[in-house]
């Protein structure tokens, strides 16, 4: 009595869950709003949400805590919200045009509108990523990112030649703009990201291609008479190119080539314009900053610059520091961390 037809129509929808998700609805351990965002799920992906967003606090139970598996130690609904919205896919249209969408995932939609406004940015690949920066497990990806979820490998250190812009789809990481490289096979393989491995298995497939010698041949052929041409490609190259001008732009290439993009953008930042003069020390700093990720790194880092500092000192006297900093009664400690001073990679 006096309940809408969508009321109704989502209350028919928890038909939909999977048994563990009925039970826990049943028994009280799940509530109405968690089990109606689930229904928005496949069964596979139900799966997950339940191990991932609803029930993991259970294992953080605070000791002395008597309750377990009681809505008082569930996730909170915000967690699991945001958890299923990752786990559909987001839309190129939506980035350009839904003003919500593009609030959710600023990074991802300033990248695609740079390519719809005509900026020469490269094309972006569109990418699925899971928790930790894995490839989300097959199962657990609708068929539309699937497709699209080629071999890829995430650019993290020093670039390759071959990496290029990615923004990610779907998982824990959706939204997010990232270097992937994808040279796996073809002519060129990069030995960065797709070290080569001895195959132990020499496969039925590989006796249906050509042999390896005929390929090779074939290359070689090719290559012989491209080797031909290619100086007078190089000579209208270097005509053409008498009009080239040493410009900001032409500086913020090569540093986007050689060296993080947004770190380089914080280092001119930091230090103020890019120009032929500050280019240099531009690029030392981001090529210094890449290294950042570690303490070894850091040493690396500070002995290319000449830099001076005590790492392992300054590492022992910040342990001490967090370690006080934990015996702070709970609010106070909250607000400190409010606001993080470093940039970090999210990972939720
Ligand atoms: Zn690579």
């Amino acid at each position: 009595m006096g309940k809408s037809p969508a009321h109704i129509g989502r209350r028919l929808k928890l038909l939909t869950l999977i048994d563990d998700a009925k039970h826990a609805l049943r028994d009280g351990r799940m509530d109405v709003a968690r089990a109606e965002l689930l229904t928005k799920l496949s069964p596979e992906l139900q799966a997950k949400a339940l191990e991932e967003a609803v029930w993991l606090p259970m294992f953080r139970v605070r000791e002395g805590d008597q309750e377990t598996g009681t809505l008082a130690t569930l996730e909170p609904l915000s967690e699991l919200r945001w958890w299923v919205e990752r786990r559909t896919r987001l839309d190129v249209a939506d980035l350009i045009a839904d003003d919500e969408t593009r609030a959710l995932f600023p990074e991802a939609s300033e990248a695609v509108r740079e390519i719809e406004w005509g900026v020469d940015a490269p094309p972006l690949l569109e990418v699925a990523l899971d928790r930790f920066g894995q490839s989300p497990a097959q199962a657990t990806i609708p068929a539309d990112v699937l497709r699209l979820n080629r071999d890829y490998r995430e650019v993290t250190g020093k670039k390759c030649k071959f990496a290029q812009r990615a923004f990610v789809v779907f998982g824990d990481r959706k939204g997010e703009v990232l270097l992937v490289c994808c040279e796996k096979k073809g002519p060129t393989t990069c030995n960065v990201h797709w070290p080569l491995k001895v195959k132990a298995d020499p496969s039925a497939q590989a006796a249906k291609r050509p042999p390896w010698e005929v390929q090779e041949a074939e290359r070689k052929r090719v290559q012989a008479i491209w080797e031909r041409v290619r100086p007078d490609v190089e000579k209208v190259i270097i005509a053409a190119s008498a009009k080239v001008r040493t410009t900001p732009k032409l500086l913020q290439e090569i540093l986007d080539r050689t060296t993080n993009i947004a770190q380089s953008a914080a280092v001119i930042k930091a230090i103020g314009k890019l120009t032929p003069e500050t280019f240099g020390r531009v690029y030392v700093i981001a090529d210094a900053f890449d290294d950042l990720y570690s303490v070894d790194g850091a040493e690396r880092a500070l002995k290319a610059v000449n830099g001076f500092f005590d790492v392992k000192k300054a590492m022992k006297a910040a342990e001490a520091a967090m370690a006080s900093e934990r015996t702070v009664p709970k609010t106070e400690a909250k607000k400190a961390t409010g606001k993080p001073t470093k940039k970090t990679r999210r990972v939720a």
